[in-house]
Protein backbone atom coordinates (compact mmCIF):
# COMPACT_ATOMS: atom_id res chain seq x y z
CA UNK A 1 0.00 0.00 0.00
CA UNK A 2 1.31 3.38 -1.18
CA UNK A 3 2.54 5.01 2.36
CA UNK A 4 1.80 8.76 0.92
CA UNK A 5 -1.65 8.42 1.39
CA UNK A 6 -2.79 9.95 4.93
CA UNK A 7 -6.11 8.25 6.17
CA UNK A 8 -8.85 10.20 7.03
CA UNK A 9 -8.23 11.18 10.60
CA UNK A 10 -9.75 13.11 13.08
CA UNK A 11 -9.81 15.96 11.23
CA UNK A 12 -11.76 14.15 8.57
CA UNK A 13 -14.32 13.86 11.14
CA UNK A 14 -14.48 17.81 12.15
CA UNK A 15 -15.16 18.09 8.42
CA UNK A 16 -17.93 15.84 8.35
CA UNK A 17 -19.69 17.78 10.97
CA UNK A 18 -18.62 21.33 8.63
CA UNK A 19 -20.25 19.26 5.65
CA UNK A 20 -23.59 18.84 7.06
CA UNK A 21 -24.22 22.38 6.89
CA UNK A 22 -23.98 22.40 3.29
CA UNK A 23 -27.55 23.01 1.37
CA UNK A 24 -28.05 20.86 -1.67
CA UNK A 25 -29.87 21.32 -4.35
CA UNK A 26 -31.07 17.89 -6.25
CA UNK A 27 -33.12 16.11 -9.26
CA UNK A 28 -35.95 15.18 -7.58
CA UNK A 29 -36.09 11.90 -5.64
CA UNK A 30 -32.36 11.71 -4.60
CA UNK A 31 -32.58 10.84 -0.61
CA UNK A 32 -29.32 11.12 1.27
CA UNK A 33 -28.31 7.35 2.29
CA UNK A 34 -26.00 8.32 5.55
CA UNK A 35 -24.28 5.11 5.63
CA UNK A 36 -22.04 3.13 3.30
CA UNK A 37 -23.50 -0.18 4.46
CA UNK A 38 -26.98 0.77 2.97
CA UNK A 39 -25.44 1.48 -0.47
CA UNK A 40 -25.06 -2.32 -1.45
CA UNK A 41 -21.38 -1.95 -2.20
CA UNK A 42 -19.52 -5.31 -2.43
CA UNK A 43 -17.91 -6.72 0.47
CA UNK A 44 -14.46 -6.59 -0.20
CA UNK A 45 -15.22 -2.40 -1.32
CA UNK A 46 -16.75 -1.87 2.21
CA UNK A 47 -14.42 -3.33 4.00
CA UNK A 48 -11.29 -1.06 2.06
CA UNK A 49 -13.29 2.26 2.67
CA UNK A 50 -13.74 1.47 6.79
CA UNK A 51 -10.05 0.12 6.62
CA UNK A 52 -9.19 3.29 4.77
CA UNK A 53 -10.66 5.08 7.67
CA UNK A 54 -13.80 6.43 6.35
CA UNK A 55 -16.98 6.16 8.62
CA UNK A 56 -19.83 7.12 7.23
CA UNK A 57 -20.27 9.33 3.62
CA UNK A 58 -20.36 12.93 3.13
CA UNK A 59 -23.25 14.94 2.82
CA UNK A 60 -22.12 14.71 -1.56
CA UNK A 61 -21.66 11.35 -1.37
CA UNK A 62 -24.67 10.33 0.61
CA UNK A 63 -26.46 12.32 -2.20
CA UNK A 64 -24.26 10.96 -5.26
CA UNK A 65 -22.55 7.99 -4.19
CA UNK A 66 -25.99 5.45 -5.43
CA UNK A 67 -27.26 7.28 -8.48
CA UNK A 68 -23.26 6.68 -9.96
CA UNK A 69 -23.60 2.68 -8.51
CA UNK A 70 -26.80 2.33 -10.41
CA UNK A 71 -25.33 3.86 -13.35
CA UNK A 72 -27.03 7.05 -13.85
CA UNK A 73 -25.06 9.88 -15.64
CA UNK A 74 -24.38 12.73 -12.39
CA UNK A 75 -23.36 16.37 -12.17
CA UNK A 76 -21.82 16.89 -8.93
CA UNK A 77 -20.50 20.52 -8.21
CA UNK A 78 -19.58 20.96 -4.28
CA UNK A 79 -16.59 22.93 -3.40
CA UNK A 80 -13.49 21.44 -2.64
CA UNK A 81 -12.69 19.37 0.23
CA UNK A 82 -16.55 17.69 0.35
CA UNK A 83 -15.07 13.88 -0.77
CA UNK A 84 -15.97 14.14 -4.74
CA UNK A 85 -12.95 12.82 -5.24
CA UNK A 86 -13.03 10.04 -2.87
CA UNK A 87 -16.36 9.08 -4.04
CA UNK A 88 -14.98 8.64 -7.86
CA UNK A 89 -12.36 6.51 -6.55
CA UNK A 90 -14.91 4.79 -4.04
CA UNK A 91 -16.75 4.19 -6.87
CA UNK A 92 -14.37 2.97 -9.39
CA UNK A 93 -13.56 -0.09 -6.94
CA UNK A 94 -17.35 -0.88 -6.88
CA UNK A 95 -18.08 -0.70 -10.50
CA UNK A 96 -14.57 -2.51 -12.29
CA UNK A 97 -14.64 -5.99 -12.74
CA UNK A 98 -11.60 -7.10 -11.86
CA UNK A 99 -11.92 -10.66 -13.36
CA UNK A 100 -11.64 -9.02 -16.34
CA UNK A 101 -8.55 -7.19 -17.07
CA UNK A 102 -9.78 -4.72 -19.81
CA UNK A 103 -9.84 -0.73 -18.59
CA UNK A 104 -13.41 -0.62 -17.24
CA UNK A 105 -13.16 2.66 -15.90
CA UNK A 106 -11.40 6.08 -16.76
CA UNK A 107 -11.40 9.03 -14.71
CA UNK A 108 -9.98 12.53 -16.41
CA UNK A 109 -8.12 14.88 -14.03
CA UNK A 110 -6.95 18.28 -14.90
CA UNK A 111 -3.13 17.60 -13.06
CA UNK A 112 -0.81 14.91 -12.82
CA UNK A 113 -0.86 15.29 -9.03
CA UNK A 114 -4.24 15.01 -8.70
CA UNK A 115 -4.63 12.12 -11.44
CA UNK A 116 -1.54 10.82 -9.23
CA UNK A 117 -3.74 10.97 -5.80
CA UNK A 118 -6.79 9.33 -7.14
CA UNK A 119 -4.96 6.19 -8.73
CA UNK A 120 -3.43 6.31 -4.80
CA UNK A 121 -6.68 6.05 -3.24
CA UNK A 122 -8.41 3.89 -5.40
CA UNK A 123 -5.49 1.56 -4.63
CA UNK A 124 -6.22 1.77 -1.61
CA UNK A 125 -9.94 1.54 -1.31
CA UNK A 126 -9.62 -1.50 -3.29
CA UNK A 127 -6.77 -3.33 -1.62
CA UNK A 128 -9.30 -6.22 -1.23
CA UNK A 129 -10.16 -6.91 -4.29
CA UNK A 130 -6.66 -6.60 -5.98
CA UNK A 131 -7.53 -3.50 -8.21
CA UNK A 132 -4.95 -2.43 -10.88
CA UNK A 133 -5.33 1.24 -11.31
CA UNK A 134 -2.44 2.98 -14.15
CA UNK A 135 -1.86 6.57 -13.90
CA UNK A 136 -1.64 7.85 -17.48
CA UNK A 137 -0.05 10.97 -17.34
CA UNK A 138 2.27 13.49 -18.76
CA UNK A 139 6.40 13.41 -17.52
CA UNK A 140 6.20 9.71 -17.64
CA UNK A 141 7.91 7.32 -19.87
CA UNK A 142 5.59 6.65 -22.68
CA UNK A 143 7.28 3.07 -22.77
CA UNK A 144 6.21 2.23 -19.47
CA UNK A 145 2.18 3.79 -20.13
CA UNK A 146 2.25 1.24 -22.68
CA UNK A 147 4.20 -1.61 -21.29
CA UNK A 148 1.34 -1.28 -18.36
CA UNK A 149 -1.81 -0.78 -20.53
CA UNK A 150 -0.74 -3.92 -22.49
CA UNK A 151 -0.40 -5.86 -19.25
CA UNK A 152 -3.65 -4.95 -18.64
CA UNK A 153 -5.69 -2.79 -15.64
CA UNK A 154 -8.88 -2.20 -14.68
CA UNK A 155 -8.89 1.80 -14.42
CA UNK A 156 -6.69 4.70 -15.47
CA UNK A 157 -6.67 7.77 -13.71
CA UNK A 158 -4.81 10.27 -16.12
CA UNK A 159 -4.60 13.72 -17.72
CA UNK A 160 -6.52 14.69 -21.08
CA UNK A 161 -3.12 14.78 -23.05
CA UNK A 162 -1.39 11.66 -22.49
CA UNK A 163 -4.55 9.42 -22.10
CA UNK A 164 -5.57 10.75 -25.31
CA UNK A 165 -2.58 9.98 -26.62
CA UNK A 166 -2.57 6.30 -25.91
CA UNK A 167 -5.70 5.65 -27.15
CA UNK A 168 -4.68 7.08 -30.63
CA UNK A 169 -1.77 4.63 -30.36
CA UNK A 170 -4.22 1.96 -28.92
CA UNK A 171 -2.36 0.90 -26.08
CA UNK A 172 -5.49 2.12 -23.99
CA UNK A 173 -8.29 -0.11 -25.69
CA UNK A 174 -11.90 1.20 -24.82
CA UNK A 175 -14.16 -1.27 -25.55
CA UNK A 176 -14.64 -2.30 -22.27
CA UNK A 177 -14.94 1.26 -21.01
CA UNK A 178 -18.17 1.50 -18.78
CA UNK A 179 -17.95 4.92 -17.38
CA UNK A 180 -15.96 7.87 -17.90
CA UNK A 181 -15.42 10.46 -15.02
CA UNK A 182 -14.27 13.92 -15.78
CA UNK A 183 -12.77 15.20 -12.11
CA UNK A 184 -12.59 18.99 -12.15
CA UNK A 185 -13.98 19.31 -15.10
CA UNK A 186 -13.99 23.26 -15.39
CA UNK A 187 -10.03 23.41 -14.51
CA UNK A 188 -9.66 20.75 -17.13
CA UNK A 189 -11.53 22.79 -19.67
CA UNK A 190 -9.90 26.49 -17.90
CA UNK A 191 -6.39 24.55 -18.95
CA UNK A 192 -7.31 24.21 -22.40
CA UNK A 193 -8.02 20.51 -22.63
CA UNK A 194 -11.18 21.08 -24.08
CA UNK A 195 -10.16 19.44 -27.72
CA UNK A 196 -8.21 16.23 -26.32
CA UNK A 197 -11.91 15.51 -23.67
CA UNK A 198 -14.02 15.64 -26.87
CA UNK A 199 -11.64 13.98 -29.02
CA UNK A 200 -11.33 11.11 -26.28
CA UNK A 201 -15.07 10.40 -25.68
CA UNK A 202 -15.47 10.06 -29.13
CA UNK A 203 -13.49 7.00 -28.79
CA UNK A 204 -15.32 5.47 -25.73
CA UNK A 205 -18.53 2.63 -26.56
CA UNK A 206 -21.94 4.46 -27.29
CA UNK A 207 -23.28 3.00 -24.22
CA UNK A 208 -21.25 5.11 -21.90
CA UNK A 209 -21.84 6.61 -18.40
CA UNK A 210 -20.79 9.62 -17.53
CA UNK A 211 -19.95 11.18 -14.46
CA UNK A 212 -19.07 15.12 -14.34
CA UNK A 213 -17.59 16.79 -11.13
CA UNK A 214 -16.86 20.68 -10.67
CA UNK A 215 -16.79 23.07 -7.94
CA UNK A 216 -18.23 25.43 -10.84
CA UNK A 217 -20.85 25.13 -13.83
CA UNK A 218 -19.52 27.32 -16.43
CA UNK A 219 -20.98 27.25 -19.98
CA UNK A 220 -18.33 25.05 -21.20
CA UNK A 221 -19.56 22.44 -18.77
CA UNK A 222 -23.22 23.03 -19.21
CA UNK A 223 -22.37 22.20 -23.09
CA UNK A 224 -20.36 19.07 -22.24
CA UNK A 225 -23.20 17.90 -20.28
CA UNK A 226 -25.52 18.24 -23.26
CA UNK A 227 -23.12 17.13 -25.65
CA UNK A 228 -21.72 13.61 -23.38
CA UNK A 229 -24.61 13.21 -21.01
CA UNK A 230 -28.15 11.47 -20.60
CA UNK A 231 -30.67 12.67 -18.21
CA UNK A 232 -28.23 13.25 -15.68
CA UNK A 233 -28.96 13.23 -12.30
CA UNK A 234 -27.94 16.40 -11.18
CA UNK A 235 -26.26 17.00 -7.52
CA UNK A 236 -25.45 21.14 -6.43
CA UNK A 237 -24.50 22.76 -3.81
CA UNK A 238 -25.97 25.82 -3.80
CA UNK A 239 -23.15 28.70 -5.33
CA UNK A 240 -24.19 30.88 -2.31
CA UNK A 241 -22.63 27.87 -0.22
CA UNK A 242 -19.10 28.22 -1.38
CA UNK A 243 -17.70 29.99 1.36
CA UNK A 244 -14.75 32.04 2.69
CA UNK A 245 -16.47 31.88 6.17
CA UNK A 246 -13.68 31.03 8.86
CA UNK A 247 -10.68 32.24 7.07
CA UNK A 248 -9.63 35.46 8.30
CA UNK A 249 -8.54 37.03 4.86
CA UNK A 250 -5.98 39.93 4.99
CA UNK A 251 -4.23 42.17 2.82
CA UNK A 252 -0.61 44.67 2.61
CA UNK A 253 -0.65 47.03 0.45
CA UNK A 254 2.33 47.40 -1.31
CA UNK A 255 2.25 49.70 -3.58
CA UNK A 256 4.50 48.67 -6.14
CA UNK A 257 6.07 44.95 -6.79
CA UNK A 258 9.27 45.46 -5.86
CA UNK A 259 8.07 46.09 -2.41
CA UNK A 260 5.91 42.87 -2.00
CA UNK A 261 9.70 40.75 -1.33
CA UNK A 262 10.46 42.76 1.83
CA UNK A 263 7.09 42.34 2.75
CA UNK A 264 7.33 38.38 2.39
CA UNK A 265 10.70 38.47 4.03
CA UNK A 266 9.37 40.49 6.52
CA UNK A 267 6.85 37.72 7.28
CA UNK A 268 9.06 34.89 7.18
CA UNK A 269 8.94 34.42 10.78
CA UNK A 270 5.27 33.91 10.75
CA UNK A 271 5.01 31.68 7.81
CA UNK A 272 7.23 29.20 9.94
CA UNK A 273 5.35 29.12 12.83
CA UNK A 274 3.28 26.75 10.87
CA UNK A 275 3.39 25.85 6.84
CA UNK A 276 2.62 28.34 4.40
CA UNK A 277 2.07 28.28 0.87
CA UNK A 278 2.87 30.83 -1.61
CA UNK A 279 1.10 31.69 -4.91
CA UNK A 280 2.52 33.02 -7.70
CA UNK A 281 0.76 33.67 -11.00
CA UNK A 282 3.63 32.40 -13.37
CA UNK A 283 6.20 29.34 -13.16
CA UNK A 284 8.71 32.28 -13.87
CA UNK A 285 7.72 34.30 -10.87
CA UNK A 286 7.60 30.82 -9.04
CA UNK A 287 11.69 30.28 -9.78
CA UNK A 288 12.69 34.14 -9.21
CA UNK A 289 11.49 34.65 -6.10
CA UNK A 290 12.19 31.23 -4.75
CA UNK A 291 15.64 31.44 -6.20
CA UNK A 292 15.83 35.32 -4.47
CA UNK A 293 14.61 33.66 -1.17
CA UNK A 294 17.56 31.55 -1.28
CA UNK A 295 19.86 34.12 -2.00
CA UNK A 296 18.94 35.83 1.19
CA UNK A 297 19.45 32.38 3.04
CA UNK A 298 15.31 31.53 3.83
CA UNK A 299 14.58 28.09 3.71
CA UNK A 300 11.99 27.11 0.91
CA UNK A 301 10.74 24.88 -1.13
CA UNK A 302 8.83 24.99 -4.72
CA UNK A 303 6.76 23.78 -7.61
CA UNK A 304 5.56 24.05 -10.65
CA UNK A 305 4.02 22.42 -13.61
CA UNK A 306 7.33 22.81 -15.87
CA UNK A 307 9.56 20.44 -13.16
CA UNK A 308 9.95 16.77 -13.77
CA UNK A 309 7.51 14.65 -12.31
CA UNK A 310 9.59 13.13 -9.89
CA UNK A 311 10.80 16.46 -8.63
CA UNK A 312 7.60 17.15 -8.01
CA UNK A 313 6.58 13.61 -6.19
CA UNK A 314 9.86 14.51 -4.08
CA UNK A 315 8.71 18.36 -3.14
CA UNK A 316 4.93 17.25 -2.29
CA UNK A 317 5.87 14.41 -0.08
CA UNK A 318 8.52 16.54 1.96
CA UNK A 319 6.07 18.95 2.64
CA UNK A 320 3.53 16.67 3.62
CA UNK A 321 5.63 15.25 6.09
CA UNK A 322 6.31 18.68 7.49
CA UNK A 323 9.98 18.42 6.57
CA UNK A 324 9.47 21.66 4.27
CA UNK A 325 7.74 24.97 5.64
CA UNK A 326 6.70 27.36 3.11
CA UNK A 327 5.97 26.22 -0.40
CA UNK A 328 5.67 28.56 -3.42
CA UNK A 329 4.01 27.41 -6.46
CA UNK A 330 1.28 28.11 -9.28
CA UNK A 331 -2.43 27.32 -9.06
CA UNK A 332 -1.29 24.17 -10.30
CA UNK A 333 -1.08 22.89 -6.49
CA UNK A 334 -4.52 25.45 -5.95
CA UNK A 335 -6.53 22.00 -5.84
CA UNK A 336 -7.05 19.86 -2.69
CA UNK A 337 -3.84 17.47 -2.81
CA UNK A 338 -4.44 16.02 0.75
CA UNK A 339 -2.26 18.63 2.44
CA UNK A 340 -4.41 19.42 5.64
CA UNK A 341 -1.70 21.63 7.75
CA UNK A 342 -1.54 24.16 5.91
CA UNK A 343 -3.25 27.19 7.89
CA UNK A 344 -1.32 30.13 5.84
CA UNK A 345 -1.66 31.18 2.30
CA UNK A 346 -0.05 34.04 0.98
CA UNK A 347 -1.19 35.60 -2.44
CA UNK A 348 2.15 37.31 -3.52
CA UNK A 349 0.32 37.74 -6.70
CA UNK A 350 -3.61 38.04 -6.93
CA UNK A 351 -5.11 35.89 -8.86
CA UNK A 352 -6.82 36.33 -11.71
CA UNK A 353 -9.85 35.53 -11.45
CA UNK A 354 -12.52 34.90 -8.80
CA UNK A 355 -12.30 30.96 -8.70
CA UNK A 356 -8.57 30.80 -8.47
CA UNK A 357 -9.15 32.74 -5.28
CA UNK A 358 -11.23 30.46 -3.68
CA UNK A 359 -8.90 27.72 -4.90
CA UNK A 360 -6.22 29.08 -3.46
CA UNK A 361 -7.45 29.94 0.01
CA UNK A 362 -10.23 27.32 0.27
CA UNK A 363 -7.70 25.17 1.26
CA UNK A 364 -6.78 26.69 4.02
CA UNK A 365 -10.25 26.95 5.80
CA UNK A 366 -11.06 23.46 5.15
CA UNK A 367 -11.61 20.90 8.05
CA UNK A 368 -12.49 23.67 10.26
CA UNK A 369 -9.14 24.77 10.63
CA UNK A 370 -8.66 28.06 11.47
CA UNK A 371 -7.07 29.55 8.20
CA UNK A 372 -5.52 32.70 7.23
CA UNK A 373 -4.86 34.21 4.08
CA UNK A 374 -2.53 37.32 3.52
CA UNK A 375 -3.06 39.01 -0.45
CA UNK A 376 -0.03 41.29 -1.73
CA UNK A 377 -1.55 44.01 -3.27
CA UNK A 378 -0.55 47.01 -5.56
CA UNK A 379 -1.85 49.96 -5.80
CA UNK A 380 -4.12 48.50 -9.17
CA UNK A 381 -4.77 45.17 -7.69
CA UNK A 382 -7.24 47.10 -5.43
CA UNK A 383 -9.76 47.04 -7.81
CA UNK A 384 -10.03 43.53 -7.58
CA UNK A 385 -9.66 42.59 -4.08
CA UNK A 386 -13.06 44.98 -4.32
CA UNK A 387 -14.21 42.89 -6.65
CA UNK A 388 -13.35 39.57 -4.93
CA UNK A 389 -14.61 40.53 -1.69
CA UNK A 390 -17.67 41.97 -3.13
CA UNK A 391 -18.75 38.41 -5.17
CA UNK A 392 -17.94 36.42 -2.23
CA UNK A 393 -19.11 38.64 0.25
CA UNK A 394 -16.64 38.58 2.31
CA UNK A 395 -14.49 40.80 4.19
CA UNK A 396 -10.61 41.45 3.62
CA UNK A 397 -9.46 43.83 5.92
CA UNK A 398 -5.95 45.29 6.65
CA UNK A 399 -3.33 42.86 7.90
CA UNK A 400 -2.85 43.65 11.95
CA UNK A 401 0.82 43.90 13.07
CA UNK A 402 -0.09 41.24 15.46
CA UNK A 403 -0.70 38.91 12.69
CA UNK A 404 0.90 36.00 14.04
CA UNK A 405 -1.44 35.69 17.03
CA UNK A 406 -3.89 34.71 14.30
CA UNK A 407 -2.24 31.57 13.07
P1 LIG B 1 -12.82 16.88 -3.13
O1 LIG B 1 -12.48 16.05 -4.31
O2 LIG B 1 -14.28 17.25 -3.06
O3 LIG B 1 -11.95 18.11 -3.00
P2 LIG B 1 -11.65 14.73 -1.57
O4 LIG B 1 -12.33 13.54 -2.08
O5 LIG B 1 -10.27 15.01 -2.04
O6 LIG B 1 -12.55 16.04 -1.81
O7 LIG B 1 -11.71 14.63 0.03
C1 LIG B 1 -11.21 15.62 0.88
C2 LIG B 1 -10.67 14.98 2.16
O8 LIG B 1 -11.73 14.38 2.89
C3 LIG B 1 -9.66 13.87 1.91
O9 LIG B 1 -8.68 13.95 2.89
C4 LIG B 1 -10.47 12.61 2.04
O10 LIG B 1 -9.67 11.50 2.43
C5 LIG B 1 -11.47 12.99 3.11
N1 LIG B 1 -12.74 12.26 2.96
C6 LIG B 1 -13.46 12.08 1.83
N2 LIG B 1 -14.57 11.36 2.08
C7 LIG B 1 -14.57 11.09 3.41
C8 LIG B 1 -15.43 10.37 4.30
N3 LIG B 1 -16.55 9.80 3.86
N4 LIG B 1 -15.08 10.28 5.59
C9 LIG B 1 -13.95 10.88 6.05
N5 LIG B 1 -13.08 11.56 5.28
C10 LIG B 1 -13.38 11.68 3.97
MG1 LIG C 1 -11.22 16.46 -5.86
Amino acid sequence: MPTSVVPAGRSARRAAAEDEKLVFETTEGIEPVASFDEMGLKEDVLRGIYNYGYEKPSAIQQRALMPIIKGRDVIAQAQSGTGKTSMIALTACQLVDTANREVQALILSPTRELAEQTEKVITAIGENINIQVHACIGGKSVGEDIRKLEYGVHVVSGTPGRVCDMIKRRSLRTRAIRVLVLDESDEILSRGFKDQIYDVYRYLPPELQVVLISATLPNEILEITSKFMTDPVKILVKRDELTLEGIKQFFVAVEKEEWKFETLTDLYDTLTITQAVIFCNTKRKVDWLTAKMVEFNFTVSAMHGDMPQRERDAIMSNFRLGETRVLITTDVWARRLDVQQVSLVINYDLPNNRELYIHRIGRSGRFGRKGVAINFVKSDDIRILRDIEQYYSTQIDEMPMNIGDLI
